[in-house]
Order: C-alpha cells, then structure tokens, then sequence
C-alpha cells in the first residue's frame, strides 16, 4: 500500500478545473412544456424558486415561429397510431442536413468548438430518428424550428418562447434552453458566454453535452412527458442521462466529426458540477435540476447503460441526496477548520471512527482507534508503509495514524468546502478498513473500493427527514457530496489507461455506489 500519488492531470487543465469548479456560477433552471427547459443564473431561481419568468407569459398562439406551437402537443406513446415494428415513416423522419437545422445567423463570431456543434447537432437528428421509434414505439418528429447560436452581432431572428423573438439578453440569461413553442434550441454564443468559458476551461465537449442535454428536453415534448407535468428533476435527470448516453456515443467513436477522449468526457463531468443548483434548493424545488451530486449521478447512469435506461428515469426516478440545510447546521452547510469540537477534522475523525468500529464490532480485535497526523514534510512521511502524502491523505498500517497534507486540504476546504476534507480523511479510514478485511486488492480496483467504502460511511450519515441522522457525529449538508465529487475530479487518473487511482468518472461512479447502495455493495468486490 502507499499513500496517494501525485496528482498527474495537466496542469492547466488543474488549474481551470479548480477555478471552474469553485465557482458556482449558474444552474439549469426552469422548466416546463412550455417555457425555457434552460441555463438560468444562480441568483435567480434561488430568489425566485418557483417562477419562471416567462413560464406564464408563454401563450403558444401568440408565437409566430410555428406550427409545432402548441406546448401540450398532442404526441402520445400510448397512442393507438403507433406501431413500434413500423419504424420511422414518411418524409417528415427524414434527418435533415446539419445546415438546415443550425442557424448560425448572420454574422456568427467564429468559436473553436463550431464544427463540434455542427456534428453534435446532425448526429443528435440522426441519432434519435432511429432510438425515438425504438424507445417509445411512434416516429420521430425532426425538431422542427432548429438549433439557434445567439449573439450580440446577430440581427437575424431567434425566435421567441412566449414573446415573439429571443433577444440577445434572454438567452444569455437562460445560457441555453430547449423551447417546445417552435420547438427549437438556442444558446449563449457570446464573447461573455459561460459555454464559451466553460469550453475553454474545460474542453468543447461541453457544447455536445449541453446540446445533448436540451435534445433531451425535446424528445420529453414528443412523448408527452412534459404533458404530464413531472416535477422538473426528474426531466432534468433524465436530460442528464440522455447526454450521458450521448457522451459515451462521442466517446466510442460513433458520432461522425466528434471524438471524445477521456479528458473530454471529463469535462462534460465538471461542467455538470458548474451548473449544479445551487445549495439550499430543495430537489422537489419547480425550478430544481438536482445538486451536482445528483446531476453527475443520472450522467453516468445514461453513459453507463444507454439510452433505453435513461427512458425509465421518468417512472422509476434515481434516488435523489437531500439538498437542504439542516435547521441545526451551520449557516453554509460548513464545519469550521480544524480541530475542537466544531471543526471538521474533529468531527470527520471521530465519525469515522464510530462508523468503522460499528462495522467490526463483531470481529476479533475490531477497528483502531486512528489518529490524523499534519505531516511536516507530505513528500516524506514518518511511517514504514506511506512515502508521501503529498496532495493527499494516507493511512499508516504499523501505528495506526492517518497522515495529511494539510496544506493541501486547508486549500481544498476553503476553495470547495467542508467535505473535501471528509472525502480525503474517508478514503484514508477505508483504506485502514480494506487492510483489516484482508482485501488482496491493488492499484485501481483498491483505490475504487475506498471510493466506495466511504461512500458507505457517507449513507450513514444522511439526514432522514430533513434531521441529522441519530446517533453519529457528523451529518451531510447540502453540497458535501459535491464537494467530494470536486476532489475526485483533482485526483482521477488522466486516462482509463493509466489503472492507478481510476479515473474521475470511475471514482465518483464507484463512490456512488457506496453512498446509495451501502457496505455490502462495496465488500462484495474483495475477491476470496
Ligand atoms: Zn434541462
């Protein structure tokens, strides 16, 4: 066993993840059939949790862009029209070429990622001409009023969603939407665009992701899902889960013109976190799209098992995490620094410590007491097993001492938050954990395990009914998960290849797993 390695993601793309991911910037908001299925800022829905500003403005006959215009269309999968051995039928499933459906406008600002939306948009139109009738057993209606890049410059139209054109200022308010009156997409192509940044900070492959992501919503207004008024979270998530599904497409090599890499798909990921609701949003919230947590959670899911799964997430929704502050917690969801007995090192040590000497009760000996020791040097620990906890936090088997960067975890905590340092202690007390188990487990698969066993720690630590759960010394707050899927995407290995700590997406996936699913899921893995 040896303590963490040094982090290996380039360093620029470290850099953009840190500033990325600590700025909450905006979240998808507002929805409904007939109204932006959008990118809202931040401020607004928390200040405004249940309107939407042209949700009731939305008249469908006063929208002049065309006839799909009525919001409660009449698409019905249990139609009796449908037959789903006929495939698609008659010219109106057609893919139309790219250039049809994108309408770039007439003085577009010339964007890196333009010929990767160009692809995304052709291949989503081919893509769902063939999965729509097989999913939901009708044709595929071809999304009728196109793709619209909005822009100061632009003075060609966009068209309106309950008014009778988009102005430049209401998309870049929505940043990005799907529109079911005239049945189109536009988002913010600006020089200030958050795509543009997010693009740049993180990859292109977030413009295919946020593409994907509103495709989504309109394959929600073909099969009638908007018609039946779900609670925003759960389209979000299904949204979610089509572009996960979408990814991995992008990933496989089966999308003409795209090729995403690992670091691609990672990108995606972070964005995602970006444009999480922000805390204190209940996830039953109209306007809700579900903490990064959740967000991240239903993108795998899609990436993961496809499409066909994403299409149950509308009766049989994802288990969702809390996403309200206790009455009893801290103001921000936030222990203090440190040590004592309101600060988080305290109370992530001895929870841990109560969390695992419950698990082995019943054995022989039981679990340690550990203790956490700040090392001096991180690249040179005073422990037999551990060289280096540079960036990291390690467990020391011959005395029983969790070692720290506590450099490191100081910058995490106040850049993210409290749990980063939950997250990076648990993983040190699992792996305390799997030695005692007797796990023969190394590299990857180990590094996975404590992923998922301390998301096992993290199940018992929920609150239940809005309360802190009974009993243990820590509680989750609000934005603690994401905080830990904000480490993990410091700490992943760069590539699938490299088969050392996993990559982001295998560590979140496998943490996950351990947060829903609980121990058992996670020492079922330890081989005989
Ligand atoms: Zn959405």
């Amino acid at each position: 066993m040896t303590g963490w390695r040094t982090y290996t993601f380039p360093v620029r793309r470290r850099a953009a993840l840190v500033t990325m991911l600590s700025a909450s910037l905006a979240v998808l908001a507002a929805c409904g059939a007939s109204s932006p299925v959008a990118v809202e800022r931040s401020r607004e829905l928390a200040d405004q949790p249940t309107t939407d500003p042209t949700s009731d403005s939305t008249d469908p006959t006063t929208d002049p862009t065309g006839p799909t215009s009525d919001p409660t269309d009449p698409t019905d999968p249990t139609g009796p029209s449908t037959d789903p051995t006929t495939g698609p039928t008659g010219p109106s499933t057609e893919p139309r070429p790219p250039s049809d459906i994108l309408d770039v406008g007439n003085a577009k600002p010339e964007r890196s990622y333009d010929d990767l939306v160009a692809a995304t948009v052709a291949d989503l139109e081919q893509l769902w001409s063939t999965t729509y009738p097989e999913l939901y057993g009708e044709p595929y209606e071809p999304l009728e009023g196109g793709v619209f890049p909005a822009y100061p410059e632009r003075t060609d139209p966009v068209p309106g969603c309950g008014n009778d054109e988009s102005s430049y200022p209401d998309v870049q308010a929505y940043v990005a939407f799907y529109c079911s009156v005239g049945d189109f997409i536009a988002y913010d192509d600006g020089d200030d665009s958050l795509l543009l940044q997010l693009s740049e900070e993180l990859g292109d492959s977030v413009m295919g992701v946020v593409l994907a992501h509103e495709w989504g919503h309109a394959i929600q207004q073909r099969n009638g899902t908007f018609a039946q008024d779900p609670a925003t979270i759960y389209t979000e998530q299904q949204a979610d889960c089509f572009s996960g599904a979408w990814t991995a497409r992008a990933r496989n090599g089966e999308v003409d013109g795209v090729e995403f890499s690992d670091a691609d798909v990672l990108g995606g990921l972070a964005a995602l976190i970006t444009v999480r609701d922000p805390i204190n949003v209940s996830s039953q919230n109209p306007g809700a799209h579900g903490s990064g947590f959740d967000r991240v959670g239903a993108f795998q899911v899609g990436y993961l098992n496809g499409f066909a799964r994403c299409a149950e997430l509308i009766d049989t929704p994802l288990p969702l995490v809390p996403n309200e502050l206790s009455p009893t917690g801290n103001p921000d969801g936030n222990a203090e620094w440190g040590d004592g007995p309101r600060g988080i090192l305290t109370i992530v040590v001895g929870d841990l410590n109560r969390y695992w000497q419950l698990v082995f009760a019943d054995q022989e000996g039981g679990f340690p007491e550990l203790t956490i020791v700040a090392a001096d040097d991180p690249t040179n620990v005073d422990c037999a097993e551990v060289e280096s906890v540079d960036d990291g936090a390690a467990f020391c088997p011959s005395t029983n001492q969790v070692f720290y960067d506590a450099e490191y975890l100081r910058q995490l905590y106040d850049q993210f938050g409290d749990f980063t340092v939950g997250y990076t202690l648990g993983t040190a007390w699992s792996e305390a954990a799997q030695t005692l188990l007797g796990s023969p487990l190394s590299d990857e698969p180990r590094s996975l395990l404590n992923d998922c066993l301390t998301g096992s720690w993290v199940n018992t630590i929920l609150p239940e009914n809005g309360q802190p759960p009974a009993g243990t010394l820590a509680s989750i707050e609000p934005g603690d998960l994401d905080e830990a899927i904000q480490t993990v995407l410091l700490i992943g290995d760069e590539d699938a290849e490299e088969n050392q700590n996993g990559t982001a997406f295998e560590k979140i996936d496998s943490f996950r797993d351990g947060v829903l699913n609980t121990l058992n899921t996670c020492t079922d893995r330890i081989p005989d």
